[in-house]
């Protein structure tokens, strides 16, 4: 076995290789880019050299930089994680050169799938079931319309050297076709630099399942079973499980032994995945090999028992599999979610920003200790002992994530923030996991794909099985929702935390002037908290009682009392009910996470507006009447646009008065402690 390996990738999978390597007793060393030196993959590991600039193309695809260091930290082999560098040829090849064991297959094995008609064209040899059509070398239009017509519409274009999900056109009708092939070869061109294009029967609601093989370099081969990835958006997956449902022993072991047969027939070495694609009716066909582990493994590894990067590490060195094919079992059934940072009601467009808050559900997090496996999951991410924090023996819930609270996803890779893994018994238990896990995970700063997993888990096409890779278009009435108003319960926790927070911020116990009961010798005092969404508004009076508040929201009215409050978590009753809830307040926004829903209400602030209004003409005055609490400026300073220069609590609110432009303090006119009456100007400023 290695001593010591270099990982040229960042993220989770960084983090999850080091994991192994860890608990191997494998030293890791890390590369990471000018954007990374904070990141999660860079302290996991035991050491970290910087290696360029943010953008992958000037440090995680140069490859001679990655090896320079791989050579110089004394690593004996690299492995290459997903995506960048991991099906280059080059970079297998110039690996070896140097002296370096790639962990992976052989550059031979890259360049033979790399294209996918030749890939085909092996396949065929193998004696692979391919998709009919044709990905010969003639490329002539009207031969090529000739074979389209042969084949039956529709058909599908695809770009020879395509991936990605680009290069692809359906064309539904003969008259169409020398259309879409001169698009198709456009894009293909552009995309590639090379216009070969195959034509192939396009399925209609096909499914898409993938087969895990695993080859030593004494010449075995097995397969690890299959996964089904067939929830799809753009082409790429967004649901992955193992088994695939409806699986029957025969067909399992027709796709096992066919794609043994396309790993031999490349001389494959290490873990690949044959990519099939099926009908409805279980037939199958060879689409693609992807010749490196995918991002989809750990479902395999849930539902196997086994750790695939410490089968890759020690077919790397060396060793034989560690198992036969008749050692191999499948035990229960595993699901994988990726949580995105992205927006699925705009299209999926990716979203970027800051992780303010980032809570994950209760279970093994596989590897997001500063130290690997310190806490991390059992020596072997076995499904078999139940080992979840939330005490489900019958489950296990697993978090492959390249990033902590605070990280922030940047512009520059993908906006993947992890892999929500869940294994049950069946695949009820595991669905019913995964949608449990789903409603504890809590992500404040940017948009994420959360609730939309939850949905899709929750959609009865899903939990009935019924795949295909146009599961999320078809029922995106389900999937996407027209948005309905909150309800009481959601606007109460906003209430409660904003009034808790404020009752919390109170100075002295007996200062009548702290008080923030609400309090009033003649009758109860009334105050409208302004919430909103996108599409309704919720003006919420409330009315302080001697225990708790009253809540008039419209037509309806309640009794709202606190149970308890720890930090962001609040158990509120609402009349008499119990709602418990998690409210994190970012500015103006309100993240109210209940029911295992998030929802975001924003809160407009009287006090802050009034405070901008007021600022406008260099004079700063108190918005209410109230009592300063803190003076953070004094005459004669410079200060900077935002700089708190005082703060004042008022009706019930700590309220700080910032400086409305870059500018100078004239003079400071009250103290603290001071009392202030409405309006009065609290101190003169200069604007520079
Ligand atoms: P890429 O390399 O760009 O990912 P693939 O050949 O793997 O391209 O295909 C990507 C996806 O396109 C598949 O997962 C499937 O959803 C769809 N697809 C590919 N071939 C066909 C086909 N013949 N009929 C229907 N859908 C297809």
């Amino acid at each position: 076995m290695f001593t010591k390996i270099l990982i040229a990738n960042r993220g989770e999978i960084a983090c999850r290789v080091a994991a192994t390597a860890h608990r191997l007793g494998v030293k890791s060393v890390a590369v990471y880019s000018e954007a990374d030196a904070n990141a999660k993959h860079v302290a996991v590991c035991d050491e970290a050299v910087p290696i360029g600039p943010a953008p992958a193309k000037e440090s995680y695809l140069k490859g001679d930089k990655i090896i320079e260091v791989a050579l110089a930290s004394g690593a004996q082999a690299i492995h290459p994680g997903y995506g960048f560098l991991s099906e280059n040829e080059g970079f297998a090849k110039a690996c070896a050169d140097a002296g370096l064991v790639f962990i992976g297959p052989p550059a031979s094995a890259i360049h033979a799938m790399g294209s996918k008609s030749a890939a085909k064209a092996l396949m065929e040899t193998a004696g692979v079931p391919l998709v009919p059509g044709y990905h010969g070398d003639n490329q002539d239009a009207d031969f090529l319309q000739q074979q389209a017509d042969k084949i039956g519409y529709p058909v599908l274009l695809k770009a020879s050297a395509g991936g990605g999900g680009k290069g692809m056109r359906i064309v539904e009708k003969s008259e169409d076709f020398k259309a879409a092939l001169a698009s198709c070869k456009r894009e293909a061109i552009s995309s590639f630099g090379d216009d070969k294009v195959l034509v192939e029967k396009y399925l209609t609601r096909p499914r898409h399942i993938e087969i895990q093989v695993f080859a030593d370099t004494q010449g075995d081969c097995v397969y690890l079973f299959e996964r089904d990835c067939s929830v799809q958006r753009r082409h790429q997956k967004v649901l992955e499980e193992a088994p695939a449902p409806g699986m029957t022993e025969e067909r399992r072991r027709a796709m096992g032994e066919a794609a043994v047969a396309a790993a031999k027939a490349v001389g494959y070495v290490g873990a690949g995945t044959v990519e099939f694609i099926a009908n409805q009716d279980g037939s199958f066909y060879f689409m693609e090999m992807n010749t490196r582990l995918q991002v989809e493994h750990p479902v395999t590894e849930m539902i196997t028992g086994l750790d695939l990067v410490e089968w890759q590490l020690r077919v790397a060195a060396g060793q034989p599999l560690p198992m036969k094919q008749q050692e191999l079992t499948i035990h229960g059934h595993a699901l994988e979610a990726r949580i995105y940072a992205e927006n699925p009601e705009k299209g999926f467009l990716p979203s970027i920003g800051t992780l303010r808050h980032l809570h994950v559900p209760a279970g093994v997090e596989f590897c997001s200790t500063n130290l690997p496996l310190t806490r991390a999951a059992p020596s072997r991410p076995s499904p078999l002992k139940g080992e979840g924090e939330n005490g489900a023996a019958s489950g296990y819930v697993r978090i492959d994530s390249g990033v902590r609270e605070g990280d922030t996803i940047s512009p520059f890779y993908d906006p993947m923030i992890a892999k929500l893994i869940v294994w049950g018994n069946d695949r009820a238990e595991a669905l019913a996991h995964m949608s449990q896990a789903l409603s504890e995970y809590r992500i404040v700063g940017l948009s994420s794909n959360v609730t939309f997993l939850k949905r899709l888990v929750e959609s009865p096409a899903f939990s009935q099985a019924d795949l295909d890779t146009g599961l999320i278009e078809r029922n995106h009435d389900i999937l996407f929702p027209a948005a309905m108003p909150v309800t009481m319960d959601v606007v109460s926790l906003a209430a409660a935390s904003l009034l808790t927070s404020e009752q919390n911020s109170g100075a002295a116990a007996n200062d009548p002037w702290a008080d923030t009961t609400g309090w009033r010798m003649n009758g109860t005092l009334l105050r409208k908290l302004d919430f909103s969404d996108e599409s309704h508004a919720y003006p919420a009076v409330i009315g302080y009682r001697e225990t708790g508040w009253s809540v008039q929201l419209g037509e309806r009215a309640a009794v709202m009392t606190l149970i308890e409050r720890h930090g962001a978590q609040l158990v509120i009753k609402v009349d008499g009910a119990t709602v418990r809830g998690t409210v994190v307040r970012e500015g103006e926004a309100f993240h109210v996470f209940t029911g295992g829903m998030h929802h975001v209400l924003a809160y407009s602030d009287p006090l802050a507006h009034a405070g901008e209004a007021e600022a406008e003409g260099g004079r700063l005055t108190a918005p209410m009447p109230g009592k300063i609490v803190a003076v953070l400026a004094e005459k004669g300073k410079t200060v900077e646009k935002g700089a708190p220069l005082l703060i004042m609590e008022a009706m019930k609110m700590e309220h700080t008065i910032a400086a409305p432009a870059d500018g100078m303090v004239e003079e400071m006119l009250y103290a603290v402690g001071d009392q202030v009456a409405e309006g009065a100007q609290l101190l003169a400023f200069k604007v520079a």
